[in-house]
């Protein structure tokens, strides 16, 4: 009868798997199990709220081809099928210098882009964080993540973050326990903060006016990280928060609402 009720319930739950561009797809496993995802392996980890028990994040990348996809879970092909977010398209005006950089800051530009690639595609074996995530300031939501970006009429980008409401001088928190990656001044990001909470996964905060941890400083959840602020490329005083896993840009809310719900939050 066991064996009988399995085989009901798997095809449905393993046929039916479906995901956002953008997004994170958490799936659970009973034990350690070798997972490919279109012919690439993907690292499954211990699930720290259940003994024995593991997971897998796959965060899927903002300009990931929609439709089927595959999914080799020890062996067995599940299809895992990625929709379109519902993003927007939207229209910013912005200083002309952070449009068309000249050769200086287009050098400073790449630099930065180099390093910052370079960190988060760093996977640390150690889990910093062990409470649910919370967001680094409460406020209304000014920019959702993944709408297709205008700046000056030009098509320049999607943004990879969500940005919140803050006047200059906000209270800015870490988001969960961790060390700090970045701490300086970047020419899109501004004032940036970025946290590593291990495996792969870190927080970042722009804009900011006053960085208050520096490089390699261990953090908690809820530390004053930095004060908000409008530096570099924006059109006025705000915070961006993003969360970048195996280095994707994905939806911070939508990761933050599915990993807490792993931990039965
Ligand atoms: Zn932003």
């Amino acid at each position: 009868m066991k064996g009988f009720l399995t085989l009901l319930i798997l095809p449905i739950f393993l046929y039916a798997l479906e995901v956002k561009n953008g997004e994170v797809k958490i799936l659970n496993f009973d034990k350690n199990s070798t997972v490919f995802f279109d012919s690439k392996r993907v690292k499954t980890l211990k699930n720290p709220y259940k003994k024995g028990k593991f997971y897998l994040l796959l965060p899927i990348k903002y300009r990931e081809r929609l439709g089927n996809h595959t999914l080799l879970i020890d062996g067995k092909k599940v299809s895992l099928r990625v929709e379109k977010g519902r993003y927007k398209k939207e229209s910013i005006s912005v200083a002309k210098s952070k449009v068309k950089p000249d050769k200086k800051a287009l050098n400073r530009i790449y630099k930065e882009y180099k390093s910052a690639k370079k960190i988060y595609a760093t996977f640390s074996d150690i889990v910093y964080w062990n409470k649910p995530f919370i967001l680094p300031l409460h406020s209304k939501i000014t920019s959702h993540y993944g709408n297709a970006r205008m700046f000056n009429h030009t098509l320049k980008s999607f943004h990879s973050g969500v940005d919140f409401r803050a006047k200059i001088g906000t209270k800015i928190e870490a988001a969960n326990d961790g060390v700090v990656v970045i701490a300086d001044d970047r020419y899109y990001a501004g004032g940036s903060v970025v946290i590593d909470h291990g495996q792969g996964l870190y927080s970042c905060y722009f804009h900011l006016s006053k960085i208050l941890v520096h490089k390699g400083q261990r953090v908690k959840q809820k530390e004053l990280i930095g004060l908000s602020g409008q530096s570099g490329r924006v059109n006025g005083p705000h915070l961006h928060f993003g969360i970048r896993l195996y280095s994707y840009a994905i939806n911070p809310l939508q990761f933050i609402k599915q990993i807490n719900t792993l931990m039965g939050h």
